[in-house]
């Protein structure tokens, strides 16, 4: 039997299958969920982990980690969880450049309905599909009809349905912020993308959209997240409040330098208290605008850009330690923490005894883990590079620049022309659909 959608009055009880429904517009929910979660694919910012998928669809086995539309992300706690991930329409009257579903774009255009959103996401969470929701929107009629859209879906899975599963909202920055901030009240986490890090570049790239106005509002949901951080030590357990926002940016889509990447990214994890920068290369899309790039950038540059990221966030890494006027770029050989010490060997080596936890942060192979494991073993006894061996710590990498009990390094070998040879990796292609960097 096939049902009208438009004449079915939800109640937290009612359950669709994708199968039973059809749209007033003739086009179904299978078929609509097949356009909005491939549209929805291009935004990396709710961490798609890439992992293999599993599913259930041939009738062995019970559950599924595939299928259309659902992909995987990290919870706050590091859970990584499966997300219904869809766009609410691929339908835009913004033209950004680099976008399939931008308003020149000729791809099949499609909608769901809020009440449409709802039940799929109910009926896959019943299902055990997915854990939660990541749902984002082309923009229609206005921001604020779009926003209205996109919160109605939240709430009435949190006040009619009593969701208590994941909620990833992406939000608009020329919205009202009332509106953002019930974005904000419903979801566990909101993200605005910046997508490219100047004005500069969004005016040729993006002309609808404007930096200034992305900040302003990223500032405003700073307030309300740290009001709400606030409100939760105070033991209000009754408030329910994202706990942080993040970003997507595009890497590769014009001539923006990985300086101005990171600069931008530390600003936004200084100023705006941002929990992530999601760091999305550049891919080529069917009938690209004739300002793009033909060829993607190579992956590695992503990668290498989550590797500053990370020495930003956890290592104490300044960007412009990182990288310099003289040196925009990062090195795609090397990981950007050895690229450091091999311009910085007068600081090494360093004696694993005595160093300080900032100074062992610096040193190539060392993990945040691992310093921390260090410095508490370093209390009891004197350590030997057999220790680290123990630890897993690769002593090719960390030979150079670590004096033990039992190993000093020759300075001649610190300073060796050849120690960049010696330690860069053996070049390797990076799957396309390997394990994304967290
Ligand atoms: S606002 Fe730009 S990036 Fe977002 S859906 Fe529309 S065209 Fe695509």
């Amino acid at each position: 039997m096939e049902l009208d959608v438009n004449r079915i009055e939800l109640t937290p009880l009612t359950i669709l299958t994708p199968l039973t429904i059809v749209h007033a517009n003739s086009m179904n929910l299978d078929q609509k969920l097949a356009i909005l979660a491939d549209a929805a694919k291009y935004d990396a910012s709710c961490a798609s982990s890439g992992a293999n998928r599993r599913d259930s669809r041939d009738g062995k086995g019970v559950g599924s980690a595939g299928g259309a539309g659902i992909c995987h992300s990290y919870a706050p706690d590091g859970r990584c969880i499966s997300l219904l991930k869809i766009l609410l329409t691929n339908r835009c009257l913004y033209d950004c450049h680099y976008c399939i579903n931008r308003r020149s774009s000729n791809v099949r255009r499609a909608a769901f309905t809020p009440e449409e959103a709802i039940t799929l996401t109910l009926d896959f969470y019943k299902r055990n599909y997915i854990e939660g929701l990541f749902l984002s929107s082309g923009i229609i009629r206005s921001a604020d009809h779009t926003m209205e859209q996109v919160v109605q879906v939240a709430r009435t899975l949190r006040e009619v349905h009593d969701f208590r599963g994941y909620i990833h909202l992406k939000t608009i920055p020329e919205a009202s912020p009332e509106l953002i901030e019930q974005a904000a009240r419903y979801a566990d986490r909101i993200s605005i993308n910046l997508e490219l890090p100047s004005q500069q570049s969004l005016d040729r790239l993006a002309p609808e959209k404007n930096l200034g106005r992305t900040k302003q509002a990223m500032g405003r949901i700073r307030v309300k997240l740290d009001d709400a951080a606030d409100r939760r030590k105070t033991g209000d357990r009754k408030l329910r409040h994202a706990t942080g926002q993040s970003t997507q940016v595009i890497v590769g889509a014009d001539a923006s330098t990985d300086a101005d990447f990171l600069a931008r990214s530390d600003e936004l994890y200084t100023g705006y208290k941002l929990r992530r920068v999601y760091y999305s290369a550049f891919s080529p899309i069917p009938e690209p605008s004739s300002v793009l790039p033909l060829a993607a950038p190579p992956l590695i540059r992503e990668h290498r850009l989550y590797q500053a990221d990370w020495l930003m966030r956890y290592y104490g890494f300044r960007t412009s330690e990182i990288l310099t006027p003289e040196q925009p770029n990062l090195d795609l050989r090397i990981d950007p923490k050895l690229a450091w010490a091999l311009r910085n060997r007068q600081d090494f080596p360093l004696d694993v005894q005595k160093a300080s936890r900032g100074q062992l942060l610096r040193v190539p192979g060392l993990g945040v883990k691992n310093v921390d494991r260090l410095i508490t073993i370093r209390r009891h006894t004197r350590i030997r590079l057999q220790d680290l061996a123990q630890l897993r710590i690769s002593l090719p990498k960390v030979r150079p620049f670590l004096i033990t009990a039992d190993h000093h390094p020759a300075r001649e070998l610190l300073d060796s022309d050849s120690l960049l040879a010696r330690l860069a990796p053996k070049p390797v292609q990076l799957e396309l659909f390997g394990h994304a960097p967290r």
